[in-house]
């Protein structure tokens, strides 16, 4: 028996301690290269060319266990064909999984070179996998892959199966770490959309609350529609209830400025879609979004040539049950088609902005008279307060001027009461006309009394607007049927908040009204402008 003093012994052990630290030195280096892999298949690529090198083997291949699935598949090979990749097999078999938790490399054929598991390996094809020692990949009792090694070129010691044994583990452990972050580093990707989706429809929520104009929603909904998905252009259409047609009501985004503002004023009008009709009408009809990828080949898509469209994402707009429009957004800004993601954050979009437009419809409605579509008496008297407070604090002028139509009750008490509702109209739309757009502001204060206000005008300026409509009303022949055509004429009274006026809206109001009998006082079909107080 040889005993320690033997230099051969001493000779082979101070070898074998040589040759161990050597492994511990190349283990050292593998575990920082490991760790310095973040991307998973670049780091599968070293552990199979690290084991493949001390192996001395052709075929590595690399399993990795899905703890969700519990299966093991194949993620990458070496010296294999590439069709294995994917390959699986259920990660719960009894005796080969309770081997593979022990962590040690363990020869997966018998000594004649047949699987020990011949059931698993016939059932999964695994001999596919040409490995003759699998080495488990385990760490903190978790099984995180398998190394399924082939027939090495020379026999394995013992201090190859150790070094093979402690790399795997080296490996589990990157890998583990690897995926742990490609996960976070999704679920906050994930997060972070939703978190800006969610910042973007709160946004979106609060700005459609603070607007009851329905034109100036409707831009804001599109603009913002088109915005959340990163489009070129689109297009918001109403349903039109008389017709059952989608009629468009705003666009964005259209080569020529021009011609989108003329759509977005109504002055041009865009062609419609019936119901069932091109992919707005199949979203009217199926009350679901339409995606659709490239429009060239859609045949549901219309005027396809002449509007450049690549793809086209279209969300109906729904309130109880019901279409009221569709929001059509078309082409990525980056190219390439809509995605399910984009599809869903319009969608929700679509929800906030359909309830946005259903109230401020019902505003509308509930603001506006439905005769002369002129705004009613309390409202008109709302805005007056919110003037006077307004010309008060920035110290501009404001004018009002109450008009009445002439001998009225001639035109009821002649040609019956539908006439004298003709004129009225006539009346309005001359008052429309006659008033700036977005400034002032006309109501129907009585049967066929009307009160305008006039913002950032003084009473000589207010005084030709009423001057200008009176001429026109007094032109204005309308026709009330059965040959009939009655011309009217009408009185008017102007005043303006003076500069350092303190009076309060119901005797600016009073004044004004006092202008206007005095127009009828002295033959009516002229206008009089009410004394300003002098300054306190
Ligand atoms: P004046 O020149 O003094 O104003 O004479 P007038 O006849 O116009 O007198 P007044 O303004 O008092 O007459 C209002 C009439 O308008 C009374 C009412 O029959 C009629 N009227 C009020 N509202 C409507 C309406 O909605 N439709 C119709 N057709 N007539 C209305
Ligand atoms: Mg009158
Ligand atoms: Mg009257």
């Amino acid at each position: 028996m040889a005993g320690p003093q033997d230099p051969d012994e001493l000779r082979a052990q101070v070898s074998a301690l040589d040759n161990r630290v050597f492994d511990l030195q190349a283990l050292l280096k593998a575990g920082e290269a490991l760790h310095n892999k973040t991307e998973v298949a670049a780091l599968y690529e070293l552990v199979i060319a690290m084991v493949r090198e001390r192996a001395v083997t052709d075929q590595v291949a690399l399993l990795v266990h899905d703890e969700e699935t519990r299966t093991m598949g194949v993620a990458q090979q070496v010296g294999l064909s590439e069709e294995i990749v994917g390959m699986r097999f259920p990660a719960d078999d009894g005796i080969l999984w309770r081997l593979l938790l022990a962590g040690e490399p363990l020869s997966i054929v018998d000594t004649v070179g047949q699987p020990r598991f011949p059931e698993l390996f016939n059932r999964y094809g695994l001999e596919a996998l040409g490995g003759v020692i699998w080495i488990p990949m385990v760490i903190s009792g978790r099984v995180v892959g398998v190394l399924s090694v082939g027939v090495p070129k020379r026999v394995l010691t013992d201090a190859d199966r150790w070094f093979l044994g402690a790399l795997a583990r080296q490996a589990a452990g990157a890998i583990s770490r690897s995926r742990l972050y490609t996960s976070i580093a999704s679920a906050r990707k994930d997060l972070n959309r939703s978190l800006h989706n969610l910042s973007m429809l709160f946004d979106v929520t609060r700005a459609l609350g603070a607007v009851s104009d329905l034109t100036a929603l409707l831009k804001l909904i599109l603009n913002r529609a088109i915005g959340a998905v990163d489009a070129e252009k689109g297009s918001l259409m109403l349903l039109d209830e008389s017709s059952d047609e989608l009629v468009i009501r705003v666009v964005q985004g259209l080569p020529d400025p021009e011609v989108e503002r003329r759509i977005n004023e109504g002055e041009i009008q865009c062609r419609r879609f019936k119901r069932g009709e091109g992919v707005a009408g199949k979203v009217l009809e199926s009350r679901t979004t339409h995606r659709v990828g490239d429009v060239g080949i859609d045949e549901d898509f219309k005027d396809r040539e002449s509007s450049h469209v690549q793809s086209i994402l279209c969300v109906p707009l729904e309130v109880d049950d019901e279409v009221i429009g569709v929001i059509n957004i078309t082409n990525r800004r980056e190219g390439g088609v809509f995605a399910a993601e984009d599809e869903s954050i319009l969608e929700a979009l679509a929800n906030q902005a359909a309830v946005a437009i259903a109230r401020t419809r019902l505003y509308e409605a509930a603001i506006t008279d439905g005769l002369t579509g002129l705004y009613i008496r309390r409202f008109v008297m709302h805005r007056l307060q919110k003037e006077v407070r307004r010309s008060r604090r920035y110290d501009t002028p404001l004018s009002i001027v109450m008009c009445d139509i002439d001998h009225f009750k001639r035109v009821n008490d002649t040609y019956g009461h539908p006439a004298g509702d003709a004129v009225i109209i006539a009346v309005a739309k001359a008052i429309r006309t006659a008033l700036r757009q977005d400034v002032d502001v006309a109501g129907r204060y009585g049967g066929e009394e009307f009160l305008l206000l006039l913002p950032q005008t003084g009473s000589e300026g207010a005084r030709k607007v009423a001057e200008r409509l009176r001429a026109a009303i007094e032109e204005t022949r309308v026709d009330v049927g059965d040959g009939h055509i009655l011309q009217v004429t009408m009185s008017f009274g102007v005043t303006q908040l003076g500069e350092s006026d303190q009076a309060s809206a119901e005797s600016v109001l009073k004044r004004a009204d006092d202008a206007l009998y005095e127009s009828k006082d002295n033959g009516r079909n002229r206008v009089s402008v009410g004394a300003v107080d002098e300054p306190h």
